[in-house]
């Protein structure tokens, strides 16, 4: 029997396609993934082999967990789709990213370059936008996004963003309190508003 009471399926991982991470960065990568499929999570990812997101596809598939890579086309050849997942193949990035975002009950944002700010930008400014209320994780060893962080907040002291809008995420330092982040955040927040949808995009 399904446990109707947990919401938290699958989880997107937003996160760096370089090999050349701080190999701690890239081991922690592996550790989530693991944690994954040890709490039972569907990791959703961009599909690649490389980098950290290769590493925290391998640690859930190799643990046993439930892996979607989803990958354009074009990208096949530069981000080496890991074959033994389920992959979905798009045809452009508009694509890859609404699908990682419609298959995903919330987000998990580990280091990353300019792909990965990319993609957490546009989920915090949909959040901004009430399009949605998924919760999202950073995991932030050695403080990676605190300069993130800073910018976010100057822009609230600005008056640009509003206030509320750094309520919507958590950070972590440490890669085993990525999990329990996301499920206790889980139950808060269905607690909190038990009649919101994690499917609020029309
Ligand atoms: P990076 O953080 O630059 O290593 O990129 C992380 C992932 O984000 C890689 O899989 C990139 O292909 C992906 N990415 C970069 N730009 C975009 C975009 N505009 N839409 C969707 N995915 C992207």
């Amino acid at each position: 029997m399904p446990d109707e009471s947990r919401r938290l399926d699958s989880v997107c991982v937003y996160c760096g396609s370089s090999n050349d991470a701080d190999p701690a960065f890239i081991a922690a990568a592996r550790a989530i993934g693991v944690s994954f499929a040890q709490a039972d999570i569907k990791l959703i990812y961009g599909g690649g082999g490389v980098g950290l997101m290769g590493a925290a596809a391998r640690g859930a598939y190799e643990t046993g967990g439930q892996v979607l890579g989803i990958i354009p086309q074009f990208l096949t050849g530069r981000e080496q789709p890991f074959d033994d997942v389920e992959t979905i193949i798009v045809d452009n990035m508009h694509e890859r990213k609404m699908l990682m975002f419609e298959r995903a009950d919330a987000f998990v944002v580990l280091p990353g370059g300019i792909g990965t700010l990319e993609e957490i930008i546009e989920l915090l400014s949909w959040r901004r936008l009430d399009l949605h209320k998924k919760p999202i994780v950073f995991h932030n060893p050695r403080g990676f996004w605190d300069p993130l962080f800073s910018l976010l907040k100057h822009t609230i002291d600005e008056g640009l963003t509003p206030p509320t809008l750094a309520d919507c995420w958590r950070s972590v330092e440490k890669a085993e309190d990525v999990v329990p982040a996301l499920l206790s955040w889980d139950a808060d927040f269905y607690q909190s508003d038990p009649q919101t949808s994690v499917r609020l995009l029309t």
